[in-house]
């Protein structure tokens, strides 16, 4: 069976990935998602274990030591990592997965896992951001310069990234990443070697 998908996708704070991501899952059903962990309070919608696992900066770092997670990084002020052994079980049972990770992350998966594919996501524009940012109310005024002062670090990081696309519109950004998905999983690469014989075997 060919492994998994690993979609990893990052963009600066507000550009629309967690809505991108939660749509991607109507059109792909088959797609999951990996919850990462994070030493940052819950905003109010939040549930531990379906948005992210809560942890104390004492649980997180004893999950470094014990080499838990796949990749890990200090994004503003916070601990965020990918918890390894979920991605390696949905991976090796054939399941397509996206994560939702910083640069400094995509790059810790870049090389430990060159087969991933790397999806930047873009805002049209800084002001735009700003006002979104802004909108979402969910953090402070000094959260949020923390979060725009990381922007340049960010796009520093594309030429990284296998992908990069402006989300001017969340259904078009969908059906984009929808077609590298799909696009993807037909890489002869990614198929079993004998073609021939998935023919011959066909009804
Ligand atoms: P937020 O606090 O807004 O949920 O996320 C802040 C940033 O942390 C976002 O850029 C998000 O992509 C990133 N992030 C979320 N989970 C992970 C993770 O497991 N690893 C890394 N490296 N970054 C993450």
């Amino acid at each position: 069976m060919p492994r998994g998908l690993l979609i990893v996708v990052s963009g600066p704070s507000g550009v629309g990935k967690n809505t991108i991501i939660s749509n991607l899952f109507t059109c792909l059903s088959d797609l999951k998602y990996s919850v990462s962990a994070t030493t940052r309070e819950p905003r109010p919608n939040e549930i531990d274990g379906q948005n992210y696992f809560f942890l104390t900066e004492a649980e997180f770092t004893k999950r470094i030591a014990d080499n838990a997670f796949l990749e890990w990084a200090k994004v503003y002020q916070h601990y965020y990592g990918t918890p390894r052994s979920y991605v390696e079980k949905m991976l090796s049972n054939g399941v397509d997965l996206a994560l939702d990770i910083d640069v400094q992350g995509a790059a810790q998966i870049k090389k430990a896992l060159p087969e991933a594919i790397l999806i930047f996501l873009s805002p049209p524009s800084l002001c735009e951001l700003k006002q979104r940012l802004i909108g979402r109310k969910t953090e402070l005024e000094s959260e949020i310069e923390l979060r725009l002062q990381y922007i340049e670090t960010e796009f520093q990081a594309v030429p990284l990234y296998d992908y990069f696309i402006i989300n001017r519109e969340i259904d078009l950004t969908c059906r984009q990443i929808e077609c590298i998905i799909q696009a993807e999983r037909i890489k002869v690469s990614r198929q079993e070697t004998n073609f021939l014989a998935k023919i011959l075997r066909a009804e």
